[in-house]
């Protein structure tokens, strides 16, 4: 077997409960042991994975470089916890970065899913399994109609072509901090010279492929209002995380996406609301459930994945009918994918909704609420500055003390600090999210046994966040 000498730091590992994976066990045992704790496998397939994939991993995040250590390769996992390929059980904290919303494995979903399977994994022409998923999506939202697509990434990028094709202009406005899948107009950050040109945030995006791109500070409205005064008969779309997730979690102002969709229907540009993380997750109808819902408007488009697929490549975007009706089929945008509405993706996704009632919601809320009390006093008691911030049921805890309303105020977190609280809950039986500036994702299998081992890890690891805390 390959080694590295990577160790993620402290051993205090052996208080984890060792669970053996049946009669087949990679550690040839049956049920709980105690022993000497290894992530020898992970190491291994760690070293094996970075000879053949960039940095070992098929995503960045997973890499563990935000946090360091090794990266936990997982085998298995049901309802809230995770098993590595040593062996060890973790409660989980990422959900796959938010699909997970019943939890892992929940039998609705797998025999909805073995049920397909047995008719075949994807045929490339219609099925009714689309229909249901989209009229599901249609009935909890106010899109008018749908389009399956893989990936959140597709359907923010389909959508910025369709808001540009149906408009017939050319500028997309995003906010700094958003993050709304690898579109090359959408991965780009804010020129130091003027405030709201675009320039590209990786090598590989041309100046040209940002140059149509205005990138805007979160929550300013001056700056909306100054950009749509200046170029607004020019603007196709704005886009926005229907709250901003993934430089945290960061509830919109009351009133503030509305102002935006206001924005733009005066400017003739359309609204984009990307509910990829927020939706079916912030409330049942995502975070449009929680404004506009409420306040009597709708986004002109929208985009949506993670729970809708039910932890399978799905995601889709949808809006208004006038505009929906200028894709291809129908009309001249055109947008296509070999496994759109896969049949087995969209079983899987429209279980999960139709399997996520009131209750679950409810169980999130009080799951969330609980780790939300605790890790603020674990925190507090350790003197450590945080800020513990959400958005309906999605939440996220920085490492900065408040308010933090936009990228800038995220960026002030203390990383060094979250590394060492997340290596301690993690020694501690805990999964969160490796970097600081993510959601914590909680699920409604998180039993009362899965919250109590988080509320017991928390103290420990404040205190070692204390310890590894700047200045
Ligand atoms: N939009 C948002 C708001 C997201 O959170 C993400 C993924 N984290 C995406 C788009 C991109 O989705 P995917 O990773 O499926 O391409």
């Amino acid at each position: 077997m390959l080694r590295t000498s990577r160790r993620g730091p402290g051993h205090i590992e052996a208080a984890l409960t060792l669970v053996g994976c049946g009669s087949v066990g990679p550690l040839g045992h049956n049920g709980p042991v105690t022993g000497p704790v290894t992530h020898d496998r992970s190491e291994a397939l760690f070293a094996r994975a970075a000879a053949v994939t960039p940095g070992g991993v098929n995503s960045p995040v997973r890499a563990f470089r935000a946090v360091g250590g090794t990266p936990r390769f997982i085998r298995s996992a049901s309802g809230a916890r995770l098993t590595d390929v040593d062996g060890l059980e973790y409660v989980d904290l990422v959900g796959s970065w938010g699909p997970m919303l019943l939890g892992h494995a929940h039998p609705g979903v797998m025999a909805a899913v073995q049920e397909a399977l047995a008719r075949g994994t994807s045929y490339g022409a219609p099925t009714e399994a689309e229909v249901d998923l989209a009229e599901e999506i249609v009935g909890r939202t106010p899109v008018e109609q749908v389009r399956l697509v893989s990936s959140g990434t597709e359907a923010t990028m389909s959508a910025v072509r369709l808001a540009r094709g149906f408009t017939g202009r050319d500028l997309v406005v995003k906010f700094a901090g958003c993050y709304h899948g690898h579109v090359d107009a959408l991965l780009a950050s804010a020129g130091s010279g003027l405030t709201t040109l675009a320039v590209p945030g990786t090598p590989g995006v041309p100046e040209t492929a940002t140059a149509l791109t205005r990138v805007l500070p979160y929550h300013d409205r001056d700056a909306v209002t100054a950009l749509f005064a200046d170029e607004g008969d020019r603007i196709a779309c704005l886009i926005t995380e229907a709250a901003p997730g993934n430089m945290g979690v960061i509830a919109p102002d009351p009133g503030f996406n509305r102002f935006l969709a206001a924005t733009c229907a005066d400017a003739g540009a359309l609204f984009v609301s990307d509910e990829v993380m927020t939706g079916f997750r912030a409330s049942r109808r995502g975070q449009w459930g929680l404004d506009g819902a409420l306040e009597g408007w709708s986004p002109d488009l929208m985009t949506f994945g993670k729970v809708m697929g039910g932890g399978f490549p799905a995601a889709a975007f949808g809006g208004r009918a006038d505009v929906m009706q200028m894709l291809s089929p129908v009309g001249p945008v055109y947008q296509a994918g070999t496994l759109s509405g896969n049949p087995i993706a969209a079983t899987a996704g429209l279980a999960t909704l139709r399997l996520a009632t009131d209750d679950v919601y409810a169980r999130i809320t009080e799951v969330g609420d609980a780790i939300k009390d605790a890790a603020d006093k674990a925190l507090s008691d350790a003197g450590v500055p945080h800020t513990v911030s959400s958005a309906g049921t999605m939440f996220s805890v920085f490492f900065a003390g408040g308010p933090v309303r936009d990228v800038d105020d995220a960026q002030r977190q203390d990383t060094t600090a979250y590394a060492a609280f997340f290596h301690a809950m993690l020694e501690r039986g805990v999964y969160l999210p490796p970097s600081a500036y993510e959601a914590w994702f909680v699920s409604s299998a998180h039993d009362d046994a899965a919250v109590e081992t988080i509320l017991a890890a928390l103290p420990a690891a404040a205190a070692a966040a204390r310890e590894a805390a700047r200045g």
